[in-house]
């Protein structure tokens, strides 16, 4: 049995940090009210909105709190008291979304996909048709089911009706194609501890379009929160980002420090890259369950995120006795979230710095494992569709 630290962690959240970054955090106490720490938050800031492409100088905010927060904090912020808001929900964070818009006193009405789909475009835009919506709120990559929204055609049609779109990037930013001011995605939220790299604690919320800004402006601070009042944080972001301080609340100053890092080094990747890695190893890792004969709960290969990944268990397997086993043999994969997936499947998260021995090594153990478990498997069947894709895709 290895040790601990060699175990490899394979959960969509929060994902394996490099050691680079957290050494990096823990080298030196910065106070939040220093300009050295305003540099390191404003150099934060820049690099975030390049990596989600926002233009120019829309504002983004980092404070304490995870990604639930960022999506809560967005909505109270932009959308005024009694707003309509349309929801395509493809699982349990769409439904999230729902239930955080109706607790807050909004009109909801969300539109629901098959387990393992998405809702069509074509029905999302009739509804959105029929007028009245203020605003169109949906997850980038649904985590529960491992599947990718298509966020850009969603934008074109959120603007078409004149409608303010919400996308929860929480499971996608830094790993799936985002382009947010030239897709026309208004509002982006997400969280420190998925491809970004860095332990939990961070809720960001980024405003990619005059749109956006204009409504956050339009509610001139009209919020029944104190803590998530964007207004005052505004002035927080822009002081860091011009080298002052302000102060609303204290930042997570230790993980603002790693987030920083953490955003250099996936510049420094390259974001062409970075996609283009995680689209490989997706794409193996599916594979290889296939060829075991296992069903990935995404329907199809084109909506199936290169971030998470569902799959069905055999008929007869346990997924808490497969992700038991799975941990002895030191490789940590999640569980079911979504209702419907209780019981009957597995997920593997694999965004951040994931890499291809990852996925050779969780499929070589997940084939042993069930065939240990009595799965009629052949062993080396998974492992050689997965290196087949290696080998062709040259990673
Ligand atoms: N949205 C998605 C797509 C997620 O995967 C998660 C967390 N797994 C959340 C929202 C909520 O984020 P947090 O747990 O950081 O509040």
């Amino acid at each position: 049995m290895y040790p601990d630290e060699r175990r490899i962690l394979l959960t969509p959240g929060p994902v394996v940090f490099s050691i680079d970054n957290l050494r990096y955090m823990l080298s030196t106490v910065y106070e939040h009210t220093s300009i050295d720490f305003a540099e390191i938050y404003g150099r934060a800031i820049k690099k975030f909105r390049s990596i989600i492409g926002a233009n120019g100088n829309f504002p983004v905010f980092m404070f304490s709190g995870s990604g639930t927060l960022a999506m809560e904090a967005s909505l109270i912020n932009i959308l005024k008291p009694g707003s309509r808001v349309l929801v395509v929900s493809h699982g349990f964070f769409g439904d999230r979304w729902a239930e955080i818009a109706r607790v807050n006193g909004y009109d909801v009405k969300v539109l629901y996909s098959d387990v393992g789909d998405i809702v069509d475009l074509g029905f999302i835009a009739e509804e959105l048709s029929k007028g009245g919506y203020d605003a169109l709120l949906v997850t980038h990559v649904e985590t529960s089911t491992g599947v990718r929204a298509d966020v850009r055609s969603l934008a074109s049609i959120a603007s078409k009706y004149n409608t303010l779109i919400f996308v929860d990037g929480v499971s996608s930013v830094a790993a799936e194609p985002l382009d947010c001011s030239r897709w026309g995605v208004d509002v982006l939220v997400t969280t420190s501890q998925k491809a970004l790299e860095t332990p939990p604690g961070v809720s960001i919320v980024a405003l990619c379009t005059s749109r956006a800004v204009k409504a956050l402006e339009a509610n001139n601070g009209n919020v029944r929160s104190f803590y998530m009042r964007l207004s005052d944080w505004r002035k927080v972001m822009e002081a860091y980002e011009d080298g002052r301080i302000s102060y609303h609340a204290t930042p997570p100053t230790h993980l603002i420090v790693a987030l920083e890092r953490a955003l250099t080094r996936i510049l420094e990747e390259g974001l062409e890259a970075r996609f283009k890695r995680h689209y490989i190893l997706a794409k193996a890792l599916r594979e290889g369950i296939r060829a075991l004969g296992l069903e990935v709960v995404a329907k199809r290969e084109e909506i199936a995120s290169n971030t998470v990944t569902a799959v069905y268990t055999p008929q007869g397997v346990d997924p808490i006795e497969l992700r038991r086993r799975l941990a002895r043999g030191n490789i940590i994969i999640a569980l079911p979230l979504h209702p419907a997936l209780r019981g009957k499947s597995f997920r593997i998260g694999h965004m951040g710095s994931v890499n291809h021995n990852d996925i050779v090594a969780v499929v070589a153990l997940l084939e042993r494992t069930l065939a240990s478990m009595g799965v009629k498997i052949e062993l080396g069947s998974g492992l050689r569709a997965v290196q087949q894709i290696l080998l062709t895709e040259n990673l």
